[in-house]
């Protein structure tokens, strides 16, 4: 392996999925859910493979998904995207921020990140050349905000793409209006690129609203918007993601994206078209449900013996081991498989900066309440 990917030999879901499997554990580390999207959805994509969608999608994706993925944008966020230049349907979100970023990162440009973040963010940063630079969020009551201080003195004159996730992966953080807004600034005064990740755009909890920092005054023209619909409507094996912004960022993420996968998801795309332009009040009972398992998980962790941080979106809950004798979040992690039968990622996994972070651990909710259930059992016998 070349050394600017030496780190990311494994990822931690892979390695935590590997023990879970190994000790037939109850698996709340990789953040996937365990029940089916909607009916008329998974029905498109029957119909699309007997009716032979099988072959090469267009480029840029089918027509009809890249019109839904506009009309949604604007009657979600009152934001209007040409389907033809402003839309691109890539492999996945993973690979809408790959493609992004090696479409529009120099070598040796800076790349900032809220730290924790997403391992893909680092991984793809290194492949695209970039230096990686992070702010942190800090802890705020029981959840999480950005330091402002830290993102004035982080992104300079070269810095080159910012990268904000909201709701944030692994806190479960939703970022406040006036963190936007400093973010919107600073990325305004140094002009600076923004990939937004906002794959888990419509979960978020207790009437919470979801904001757009490309809704905010100067950012439609310097941000790229990416989605997915793997959180969505329940499809994290079926790879659909998408980009939207200006036409020469896209065209760039376009360019760098051509010769990764070079198109993909032939008969799923259809299949999304359908659950964006029919299937929102799906999307919202089953967040609704969501936020019932994320107060079901919290309140078991809590019964145990865990800290346990405010979630306000995503399928994620952050819990501190350290009431229950456990300072390291890492080693937590790797004995829970086999001592209670349960598996959870560190967050340190997401990190540069392990100070602040190494004894948290991250469990993902978005299963069914008997596996929810069986898994607070199970972490019963930490008291033991
Ligand atoms: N961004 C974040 C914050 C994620 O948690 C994930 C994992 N679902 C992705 C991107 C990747 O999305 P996809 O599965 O659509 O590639
Ligand atoms: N996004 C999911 C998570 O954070 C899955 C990631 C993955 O398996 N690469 O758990």
């Amino acid at each position: 392996t070349v050394t600017r990917l030496a780190p990311f030999a494994t990822t931690i879901f892979a390695e935590m999925s590997q023990l879970a499997a190994t000790h037939d554990a109850i698996n709340l580390g990789q953040g996937f859910p365990d029940t089916d999207g909607p009916q008329a959805m998974l029905d498109a994509a029957r119909a699309a493979i007997a009716e032979g969608n099988n072959q090469y999608p267009p480029g840029p994706g089918i027509p009809a998904l890249r019109q839904a993925v506009a009309d949604h944008q604007l009657r979600c966020y009152g934001i209007e995207y040409d389907p033809a230049s402003e839309i691109l349907i890539t492999v996945g979100a993973t690979e809408a921020i790959a493609g992004s970023l090696v479409g529009l990162v120099e070598t040796g440009d800076e790349v900032v990140m809220i730290e924790p973040y997403y391992d893909a963010y680092a991984a793809a940063t290194a492949m695209a050349g970039g230096v990686r630079r992070t702010v942190p969020l800090v802890a705020d009551g029981d959840g999480f905000s950005l330091d402002r201080d830290a993102l004035a003195s982080t992104i300079t004159d070269a810095t080159r793409v910012l990268i904000v996730n909201s709701p944030h992966n692994p806190t479960g953080t939703v970022l406040g209006d006036e963190d936007l807004r400093a973010i919107a600034q600073t990325c305004i005064e140094h002009d600076v690129i923004v990939i937004s990740d906002e794959v888990y755009e419509h979960l978020v909890f207790d009437g919470r609203t979801h904001t757009t920092i490309a809704a905010l005054p100067g950012m439609r023209e310097r941000t790229l918007r990416i989605s997915s619909a793997a959180k969505t409507f329940n499809v994290t094996g079926w790879k659909v993601g998408w980009v939207s912004g200006p036409a020469d960022l896209v065209a760039a993420a376009r360019t760098a994206k051509q010769f990764m996968s070079y198109v993909g998801s032939g008969p799923f795309q259809p299949a999304i078209a359908v659950a964006l332009n029919t299937e929102m009040d799906w999307v919202r009972d089953s967040c609704a449900a969501l936020s019932a398992k994320r107060d079901l998980i919290s309140g078991a962790l809590r019964d145990v013996g865990f800290g346990v941080h405010r979630t306000e979106g995503t399928f994620f809950v952050c819990a501190d081991p350290r009431p229950l004798g456990y300072t390291d979040g890492e080693e937590f992690c790797r004995d829970l498989p086999a001592r209670v039968g349960v598996a959870a990622v560190p967050v340190s996994a997401f990190v540069d900066h392990p100070e602040p972070w190494a004894h948290l651990v991250r469990f993902a909710f978005a299963k069914r309440d008997e596996v929810l259930l069986e898994g607070a059992e199970r972490l019963r016998r930490l008291q033991a």
